[in-house]
């Protein structure tokens, strides 16, 4: 079914440059190292700042073939282009409806590393597909990630190089602190801090032995960075 959505396009932005004219200075835009009413870059001076077409020194013929030339799509466009390719599913669907509204898309990184994503999106085990999410960030990178914040939510999208794009999400609301103690456990790279996991009487909510896990005296929060996606998951349950 085609998409009906009619994208706002953005205008593209001409560096600027100035000629002497018999009333004082006139700017024009440039592109391709001309003016766009065709007067070599060379014969000009160029200026900093890009063209404004609303100036009173801008040149007419520049100026109405600024405004004939199309826009770019806007990055709500590009991403969602990309989603298409992602689980269908009502978090799709939000994240389509969010960006057709409007919602800012950022960062927009492109060929990070997974480390990388990681530090610039946050990825908690309380968002919903962040499982997913991390695992995508385990296959082969570079990879892209996008952040879109609505007044509702929080979308991070991973865009594996190979691989299909994954959609996580969480609702913007704190969500309330879960009452049980926090244990950790050493992760495999030892550069790394630990998991956290939710300890609940003899074992973690994923099912570690609590002999096995060192406790520590905060509380389990889903929100922390090194928190166990299972933990989590069940913590919110
Ligand atoms: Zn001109
Ligand atoms: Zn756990």
């Amino acid at each position: 079914m085609p998409d009906e959505h009619a994208w706002e396009r953005v205008p593209v932005a001409f560096p600027n440059c100035v000629t002497a004219g018999p009333s004082g200075a006139v700017a024009h835009a440039v592109s391709r190292g001309a003016t766009l009413c065709g007067i070599p870059v060379r014969r000009a001076t160029t200026t900093p700042g890009c063209f404004a077409p609303d100036a009173a020194s801008a040149c007419p013929r520049c100026v109405q073939r600024a405004a004939a030339t199309p826009g770019r799509p806007s990055p709500q466009e590009l991403l969602h282009d990309k989603i298409l390719a992602a689980d269908a599913g009502p978090l799709r669907d939000a994240l389509v409806e969010a960006l057709k509204q409007g919602a800012p898309v950022h960062p927009w990184i492109r060929g990070a590393s997974a480390g990388n994503v990681r530090s610039s999106v946050r990825l908690y085990g309380a968002m919903e597909g962040a499982r997913q999410a991390d695992e995508a960030l385990r296959t082969e990178g570079p990879f892209g990630a996008a952040e879109v914040v609505t007044a509702a939510r929080r979308f991070v999208v991973i865009m594996p190089r190979y691989t299909r794009p994954v959609i996580a999400a969480r609702s913007v609301r704190p969500v309330a602190q879960t009452p049980f103690p926090a244990g950790l456990t050493p992760s495999p790279n030892a550069s790394a801090g630990g998991t956290e996991h939710a300890v609940d009487g003899d074992a973690t909510l994923c099912g570690i032995p609590a002999k096995q896990v060192t406790v520590v005296r905060h509380l389990f929060s889903a929100e922390h960075r090194s928190a166990c996606f299972t933990c989590a998951e069940r913590a919110a349950t």
